[in-house]
């Protein structure tokens, strides 16, 4: 007897299918895309995010007899703050009726409206309590301190302070983001959102920030997901001063974490809704398995390299020399996150000391 499934391995996982056709029809034409009912009660509004290229936030609005609970708020900025307002004025609201904000994770993309929209309503603020206590550190609500520490943490991956001094930038360009609304309410794994009318379970899925959260309705097996999986980009993970030691470890293993849930539909923060969420997992793991061994390689030819180097001997989306400013603290901050999983793994040490040094064993 021979048994086929063991000859041909477990069958593949569902494509992708892309459900948010508007959305992506939008993309293509580099509009914004349209407020949209999801539900009797659910819509998806766009929230513009300037001069950035995830181009806007999708803020999700549920309507209830008792006001509106929002998850994510959009970046602050007038004209966010413009778009937020209209949206919930196109579907019979105002922000006066929000009675809470869902924080997927503290991005200023995500958490930074939800000052003005308490401020105006008096909302809570919900976020999971790793990335409650990030905001609500002196390093990110001094805006002199945030930069000095910046500045600082990337000495330590091996930047010349000068340059290091330039890529943070001035305490001046820092000081928007040291007014992002503090928590609340702090929801852990497991528990429910407050939501009427919805089951909306948190699930932590830490990687993209420390306290990122998903939140899956258990009745209609939509997944709102963050930036935890988008559909087109990979999203970023970094090593950086708030993160955990290994973050991309921890991402690795919420994604596969969520590759089990019966998932009908996810409802991504940014680009467009699709189906198909066990193919996206499976994608994003070999994104970085092959990113690992790229770095891996690196690392090899260049024994005793730092982050700040190395990130230069990786691929990435644009030249490298073209990447400047926080592009590349992302960049720096993403490579050190590989760099901490391959140490998890066991294939490079690290040396001790202010600037450590990698080597492969
Ligand atoms: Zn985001």
């Amino acid at each position: 007897m021979t048994d086929v499934r063991a000859a041909t391995g477990p069958a593949a996982p569902p494509d992708i299918e892309i459900t948010g056709t508007a959305q992506h029809r939008a993309w293509q034409e580099r509009q914004l895309p349209p407020v949209e009912q999801l539900a009797p009660d659910l819509w998806s509004i766009p929230v513009h995010i300037p001069h950035n290229p995830l181009r806007y936030v999708s803020v999700y609005a549920f309507a209830g007899p008792a006001g509106l609970t929002l998850i994510d708020a959009g970046w602050d900025s007038d004209e966010g703050w413009d778009a937020l307002q209209a949206g919930l004025d196109g579907i019979g609201g105002a922000v006066a009726q929000v009675r809470g904000v869902l924080v997927t994770h503290a991005h200023f993309d995500h958490i930074g409206l939800a000052r003005r929209v308490r401020e105006v309503s008096g909302a809570w603020v919900a976020l999971h309590p790793a990335d409650a206590a990030v905001v609500s550190r002196p390093d990110f609500r001094d805006a002199h301190l945030a930069v000095a520490t910046q500045a600082r943490w990337l000495q330590a991956q091996g930047a010349p302070a000068d340059e290091a001094a330039a890529v943070v930038g001035t305490p001046e360009q820092y000081a928007a983001f040291t007014t992002m609304a503090l928590a609340d309410r702090l929801l852990r794994h497991g528990e429910l959102a407050d939501v009427p009318g919805w089951t909306l379970r948190a699930i932590h899925t830490p990687g993209h920030t420390p306290g990122h959260l998903c939140f899956l309705d258990e009745r209609t097996g939509l997944l709102f997901s963050g930036d935890h999986v988008l559909p087109r980009i990979s999203p970023n993970i970094s090593a950086d001063r708030a993160s955990d030691p290994d973050p991309l470890g921890d991402y690795l293993a919420a994604l596969q974490d969520i590759r089990s849930l019966d998932v009908r539909e996810v409802l991504p923060a940014h680009e467009w809704r699709f189906r198909g969420l066990q193919a996206r997992v499976d994608q994003l793991t070999a994104h970085h398995e092959a990113r690992l061994a790229e770095l891996l390689v690196a690392v090899r030819t260049n024994p005793g390299g730092v982050p700040w180097d190395l990130a230069g001997l990786l691929t990435w989306s644009r030249p490298w020399d073209q990447y400047d400013g926080h592009m590349r603290i992302f960049a720096v901050t993403e490579t050190l996150a590989h760099l901490r999983q391959l140490l998890t793994r066991g294939l490079i040490v690290a040396s001790e000391g202010p600037v450590p040094t990698y080597t492969a064993v």
